[in-house]
């Protein structure tokens, strides 16, 4: 019987595969790729983007794994504050001006500006309710992060504003993969705290692309990662779990004495049959929001207006932000290199109206609306350019969420939860999740260690010396 099974080679999986790599341990993946919702593909001094890019800094479980793993991240050189909107390109600034330079009408300015304060005195508090207490568990830090306004959703906290004042606060918070009316008031304003860089940051880009962790960590792991490998049930007995997939077209069947679940709680909850009672229907009630992404490939000769940015906000367009994904070449540069690469993102309902779009068609609207932002030719330099839906995106909390965290993180006796849905903080959730997980499932191995029976002397004798 192997000591541990990890469903799922997803961020989250990955991790507690390699925190269990010393023991018997088999990763099991449904795709033909590590990595999930991390993907990035390499294209000569750039890389090509379609999921998470950013990732937390010194001090996280990121940070550490990305040292054990020996893969190096670096603060994003570029700016993440540019916006454009009703024809002005805004680099750089406190957010806070941003109504004052942007075209719109006095009506919109002064809700922008109400709002912006409103909202800028509860990010103190939310910077406030994320500090790290001496001597505190993360788990008790995390459950008062989703306490905060859990009671209401972000569009009952700012209320109704004129569409432009709205479109500044959407364009923000919507990246969450909420919609304003869905996502709670806490987690909007923790967003903004993100974007504002206070309290705790997602600003590191991985050097070479995303997909530079996921696969080494894959290749650390060798073959106890199974490419294509699809869970199909998870049962937990007694004294083991018994584990049922199918891999190229053969159902196959193993046991294990734990299991770690690090897929979305959709297929945790699908595929996790006989999870305790309560946990199943919390992970039926984690709800995740869709993004669609386009990653550009360009061959541009020289110097760009948007060389120093690395996120530019897009409230008017099909896409919520556009990623300059060449921001950590740029940065390494003394002299800058031909080419670029660009990445923009539809969350939440932009997300949903385009899911069911042909990937031309996307690729052609996006293309349209970022052109239209850059300019100097930018439609001319793209050389490649693909697109990716995810329907199940990123989770977002929405009022009520609060009142799932513990359910969710008690697992079961032998069964744990690794995944982004166990915590407010993307990658940064999922490695810890994982590492968690991890722990608990190789106590329980070690405990068993401790109990086996010894084995039966050998019936040899010759070594032993004749005495007398
Ligand atoms: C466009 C986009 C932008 C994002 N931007 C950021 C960002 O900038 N910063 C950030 O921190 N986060 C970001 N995120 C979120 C981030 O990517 C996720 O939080 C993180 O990658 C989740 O990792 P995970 O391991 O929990 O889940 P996943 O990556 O979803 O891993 C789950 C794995 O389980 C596998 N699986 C599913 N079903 C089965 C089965 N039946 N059997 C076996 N395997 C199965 C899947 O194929 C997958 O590999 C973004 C996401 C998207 C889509």
């Amino acid at each position: 019987m192997r000591d541990m099974i990890v469903v799922g080679a997803g961020l989250a999986g990955l991790s507690a595969g390699w925190r269990l790599r010393h023991w018997d341990t088999l990763v099991l993946e449904a795709s033909t790729r590590v990595g999930g919702r991390l993907s990035s593909e390499r294209r000569g001094d750039y890389w090509l983007n379609w999921g998470g890019h950013v990732f937390s800094g010194p001090g996280s479980s990121t940070d550490r794994l990305l040292g054990e793993i020996g893969v190096e991240a670096v603060d994003i050189p570029g700016s993440l504050q540019g916006m454009a909107m009703n024809g002005a390109f805004i680099k750089k600034g406190h957010i806070a001006t941003y109504p004052f330079r942007i075209p719109m009408s006095a009506k919109a300015k002064v809700a922008a500006v109400r709002t912006g304060a409103k909202l800028i005195t509860q990010v103190a508090r939310y910077v406030d309710v994320v500090r790290v207490r001496p001597g505190e568990s993360g788990a008790k830090r995390q459950q008062r992060i989703y306490d905060f306004a859990n009671d209401r959703t972000f569009q009952d906290f700012i209320g109704d504003l004129p569409e432009d004042a709205a479109a500044l606060f959407r364009t923000t918070v919507t990246r969450s993969a909420g919609n304003m009316d869905q996502i709670s008031a806490g987690a909007g304003i923790g967003y903004f705290s993100l974007v504002l860089g206070m309290g705790q940051g997602l600003n590191r880009g991985i050097v070479g692309g995303p997909s530079t962790l996921t696969e080494s960590l894959s290749v650390a792991l060798g073959d106890r990662v199974r490419l294509g490998a699809v869970v199909d049930e998870v049962v937990e007995h007694d004294d083991h779990v018994t584990v049922r997939w199918t891999e190229s077209g053969v159902q196959r069947e193993e046991a294990a004495r734990t299991v770690v679940m690090a897929t979305t709680a959709d297929v945790t909850h699908r595929v996790g049959v006989n999870l305790p009672e309560s946990l199943r229907e919390a992970l039926s009630l984690v709800k995740y929001g869709p993004h669609v992404s386009t990653a550009f490939l360009t061959n541009e000769t020289g110097p760009r207006p948007w060389d120093d940015l690395y996120a530019i906000a897009a409230p008017k367009a099909s896409f919520a932000i556009a990623l300059n994904q060449a921001s950590i070449v740029r940065g390494a540069e003394t002299t800058r290199k031909p080419g670029g690469s660009m990445m923009t993102f539809s969350p939440a309902g932009l997300g949903a109206a385009l899911l069911d779009k042909h990937d031309d068609e996307v690729k052609d609207i996006h293309l349209h609306d970022l052109d239209a932002i850059l300019g100097h030719g930018f439609a001319d330099s793209v050389v490649e350019a693909h697109t990716k839906r995810w329907a199940v995106a990123s989770p977002y909390c929405f009022p009520g969420r609060a009142k799932l965290q513990t359910t969710l993180t008690r697992g079961s006796d032998r069964v744990f939860l690794a995944g982004d849905f166990l915590g407010t903080l993307y990658t940064e959730s999922a490695v810890t999740s994982g590492f968690e997980a991890a722990q608990r499932a190789a106590s329980i191995v070690a405990t068993h260690r401790q109990r086996r029976p010894l084995r039966a002397p050998s019936a040899d004798t010759s070594h032993l010396a004749v005495v007398g």
